[in-house]
């Protein structure tokens, strides 16, 4: 379980609950490291830091260890354009173009310097696509901006520029000053204040920055609590979520089983290597192993491909009596007798922990699919036994209790077992959501159970809008014509939908795409993810 770390500074006890909840943000929520400060009149009444200021526990926190603080950097910009109105230098209502010439293209000639602070200048974006570089280029995104026709007519509206605030307010200071932003906040701002606050860090003080550590989701796969709950007691396990916990540097561990899809797998190699130099048994297993043996073979003494259940409590055993082999290869098997995952093992830190499973593999064959073959077939678990799982209520917080989050591929394939299933569900008074297909939005009866039964969102795989790239992607069960009137369904229930796009098919062009950013961010709709 996480350890509380000493915890440095001061706490006025006045302040006492601040000084707690810091404290439980380590024990209870996984914290790898952080500080916090109060002022109350000019006094500070807590300066508390702790824990460490990189994913791997090895630096320790330091009082002036230095975070990236996004846009509370926008204060500090309009910061420095304020201090030049009191100097008299810069006039919030003149427009910006008598600072920035350029600025006055496409219609911005008498747009003010105080809409680029109000953020109503209608320049959130950039329309044109820049190399990603272009984002550490400061004189090409003010010149892209300087360019830009405003999205909307400036002063009409607010609307966040979360990411172009700096180059706009921060290219008026240069023009004015002849200084960088950073440079100006740093000779005008900070020095006098002996604040430790910088606008672009030198070199000399990137050891002091901590690393970022990913929020945590839902647990994204669950196989580690299945294999778990399939280990034999006289084995005990820890499950470690890179998410929400850094694996220890070093452990008491005999066996590591690593299991990761293809992102992570340099940092799962990473994790082998250290592990293997300990002299521990490191076994690969999980979607990447499968499509990629022989490069996982060279970082784990062992490999399991394929649905690892069929085959786990055989490798124990051999790791046990020290034969253990290359390579298991596994074989989908009934679902039937699985039993309860080890939610218990989660970190508390997941909002949601009762990831279960009903159904594996999907009756489609989508060309980019990798569950057509890593779960063949489409198997269901019998109704009581999934029950079962969702009567599991050892959980602390009431939303973790309340939720459930069915990790199928598709789990209304089968409709008189899906029937069933949410049959046994309405006493149970449950939330829950899943993945599925679209052709449920013209199944009335259906959806009128999985309101009853308390469902609250689904995740669609609608892919495209092209025919074309549908018939690519073999997905010829989605009518780009009925996603619309499909949503729609849904919404009237109280269903909310989650979608996923691809974008790259082999027949898009750059105007499919932009079309297809466009249609899904039409009212109604709620983008999850894209992929290209
Ligand atoms: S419908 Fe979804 S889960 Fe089934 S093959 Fe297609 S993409 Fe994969």
């Amino acid at each position: 379980m996480p350890q509380t770390p000493d915890i440095h500074g001061h706490c006025d006890p006045r302040f006492a609950a601040v000084g707690e909840t810091f404290s439980a943000n380590f024990r209870d929520h996984g914290e790898i490291g952080a500080a916090v400060a109060v002022v109350v009149d000019g006094d500070p009444v807590v300066d508390l830091w702790g824990g460490h200021a990189d994913r791997d526990r090895g630096r320790p926190w330091e009082r002036d260890t230095l975070v990236n603080v996004y846009s509370c950097t926008k204060g500090m910009t309009a910061l420095c354009a304020h201090r030049l109105v009191c100097e008299g230098r810069l006039d919030l209502d003149a427009p910006v173009a008598r600072y920035w010439p350029e600025f006055a293209a496409a219609g911005k000639e008498r747009l003010p310097v105080r809409w680029l602070l109000g953020h109503r200048a209608g320049l959130a974006a950039v329309r044109d696509l820049l190399p990603g570089e272009a984002l550490y280029d400061w004189d090409a995104m003010c010149a892209a901006l300087a360019a830009e026709t405003p999205w909307w007519p400036p002063g009409t509206a607010h609307g966040y520029h979360a990411v172009t605030f700096g180059w706009l307010v921060g290219e008026v200071v240069r023009r004015i000053t002849g200084r960088s932003l950073g440079a100006y906040f740093r000779e005008e701002i900070a020095e006098p204040l002996g604040a430790d606050f910088r606008i672009g860090l030198p070199a000399s003080e990137h050891g002091r920055v901590a690393e970022m550590s990913p929020l945590p989701m839902p647990p994204q796969d669950d196989d580690r609590i299945h294999l778990a709950a399939l280990t034999p007691d006289r084995h005990p396990v820890r499950v470690i979520h890179q998410q929400v916990e850094a694996p220890p540097r070093e452990t008491d561990a005999d066996l590591v089983a690593i299991s990761f899809v293809s992102g992570f797998a340099p940092e799962a190699y990473r994790v082998a290597r250290r592990y293997r130099a300990q002299g521990k048994i490191v076994v690969g297993g999980g979607p990447h192993v499968t499509f990629a043996e022989e490069e996982a073979r060279l970082h784990s003494d062992a490999i399991v491909t394929g649905e690892a259940e069929a085959v786990w409590a055989t490798l124990l055993d051999d790791a046990e009596h020290g034969r253990l082999q290359p390579v298991y290869r596994s074989a989908p098997r009934p679902l039937d007798g699985l039993p309860t995952p080890r939610y218990d093992l989660l970190p508390d830190r997941f909002f949601i922990k009762r990831v279960v499973q009903a159904t594996r593999g999907c009756p489609f064959r989508c060309s980019f699919c990798t569950v057509p073959s890593l779960n063949p077939g489409f198997r269901v678990r019998p109704v009581e036994q999934v029950l079962a799982d969702i009567r599991y209520d050892s959980f602390k917080h009431w939303w973790q209790r309340k939720v459930v989050w069915f990790w199928d591929n598709n789990l209304t394939a089968n409709r008189p077992f899906v029937r069933e299933l949410l049959a046994g569900m309405v006493p149970l008074r449950k939330w829950w959501l899943t993945q599925t297909s679209l052709d449920i939005a013209g199944d009335a009866a259906l959806l009128a159970m999985m309101r009853e039964s308390g469902c609250i969102g689904v995740f669609f795989g609608i892919e495209s809008f092209g025919k074309a790239s549908l018939r690519d992607a073999h997905k010829t069960q989605n009518k780009a014509e009925k996603y619309e009137g499909a949503i729609r369904e849904l919404h009237r229930r109280g269903i909310c939908v989650m979608a996923g796009f691809v974008s790259g098919f082999d027949g898009d062009s750059q105007a499919d795409i932009k079309a297809m950013a466009g249609d899904c961010t039409r009212p109604g709709w709620m983008c999850h993810s894209s992929a290209s």
